[in-house]
């Protein structure tokens, strides 16, 4: 069975070679432990932060050991009488084909309320970062206008929709056409802008939402940041989610510069992390999963085929080749 290690801390936009596979025998499991499966495996942009030597709200990851990440799971053999064969779990485990685990920190997982692979997007982390962001740090009110970049992934999907189903005038930006059409046609968002194709950012947001912005939930950081910034109304938030076009930057840029923005509009600003909130995360799985059923939620994958692809569909995230939650299948 395969293993895959991180071999090197990568130097600007990580490389396949920064991983190395590695071949064991599939291990045993001991008295209150399970053999697991990998059947689905998340790759997430802030894996990135997790490869440098920096200390941070988690461990970075040691070189020549398994990345982890969070994973569904089947369990193949059971010694713990909490999981039995064929339960399905989710949490966070390493990358490799098979592990044993005492199953702390594991959750069931239900394959006939949701496929397998929501329970790592919109049931999942990026879901509840959405839904905690957005309420908790964004306090987003019925009517207002918010404004979502990285809008077409994992966290921005579920954040535009959650706006729409709030009745609020939502616009996206995000990096390819096929993206833009995808939002607002399929998505309901009110516009999208193509960032990869405007100038003056500035005014593309202008243009989409003339009377301005109450909540900016950023993903993605830098010139964006500013420009949103720019169309910010009085009283304004801004949620800090991630800054994922300065995830590969050896030079990280000195910021806020708005402080001027900041203080004569009243505006909040907050960064987060979604665990902050993991007390709570019941709550927001609960509703996730009701509007899922209901059909007001759509829920967006790009899921990868083959245990191999993992670090390639990891590197993948910095080029937006994925729409919506990018998942890697076993
Ligand atoms: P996504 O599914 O959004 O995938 C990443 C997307 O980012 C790509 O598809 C790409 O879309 C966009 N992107 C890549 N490079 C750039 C760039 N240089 N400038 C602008 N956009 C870029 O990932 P997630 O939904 O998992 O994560 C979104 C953000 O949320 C990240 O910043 C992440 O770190 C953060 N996050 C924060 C959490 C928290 O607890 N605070 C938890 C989970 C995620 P495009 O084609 O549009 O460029």
């Amino acid at each position: 069975m395969k293993t895959i290690l991180l071999k090197n801390r990568p130097k600007g936009k990580p490389q396949t070679s920064d991983f190395e596979f590695t071949e064991s025998e599939k291990p045993v499991p001991q008295d209150g432990e399970v053999l697991l499966e990998t059947k689905y495996v998340s790759v997430d942009p802030y894996l990135r932060g997790r490869m440098r030597d920096e200390k941070s709200y988690i461990e970075p990851f040691k070189l020549n050991e398994p990345v982890e990440s969070a994973v569904v799971a089947e369990v193949v053999e059971s010694k713990n009488e909490k999981f039995k064969k064929g339960d399905f779990l989710t949490g966070m485990l390493q990358w490799k084909e098979f592990q044993t685990n005492t199953g702390k920190g594991l959750r069931k997982v239900d394959k006939d309320k949701a496929s397998l692979s929501a329970y790592l997007g919109v049931l999942g982390l990026t879901g509840l970062t959405a839904y905690f962001g957005l309420k908790r740090i964004g306090e987003l009110k019925d009517g207002e206008t918010l404004l979502v970049s990285g809008a077409a992934g994992a966290v921005g999907t579920v954040v535009g929709q959650i706006g729409k189903i709030m009745g609020c005038t939502v616009v996206g930006i995000a990096g390819t056409d096929e993206k833009v059409t995808m939002l607002t046609d399929e998505y309901g968002f009110d516009a999208a802008i193509n960032y990869s194709k405007t100038d003056d950012m500035t005014a593309a947001i202008k243009k989409a939402a003339p009377d301005g912005i109450d909540v900016y939930f950023d993903n993605v950081g830098s010139y964006t940041l500013d420009a949103a910034m720019n169309n910010i109304n009085r009283f304004g938030r801004v949620v800090n989610c991630g800054a994922i076009s300065l995830y590969n930057e050896t030079e990280q840029p000195t910021g806020p510069r708005l402080e001027t923005t900041i203080v004569k509009k009243s505006i909040k600003m907050q960064g987060f992390i979604v665990r902050n909130f993991e007390e709570d995360f019941q709550e927001g799985i609960q509703q996730l999963g009701s509007w899922l059923q209901e059909g007001k939620l759509k829920h967006e994958e790009t899921i990868v085929d083959g245990f191999e692809k993992i670090p390639q569909a990891f590197i993948d995230l910095f080029d937006g080749k994925n729409k919506g939650k990018m998942v890697v299948k076993v």
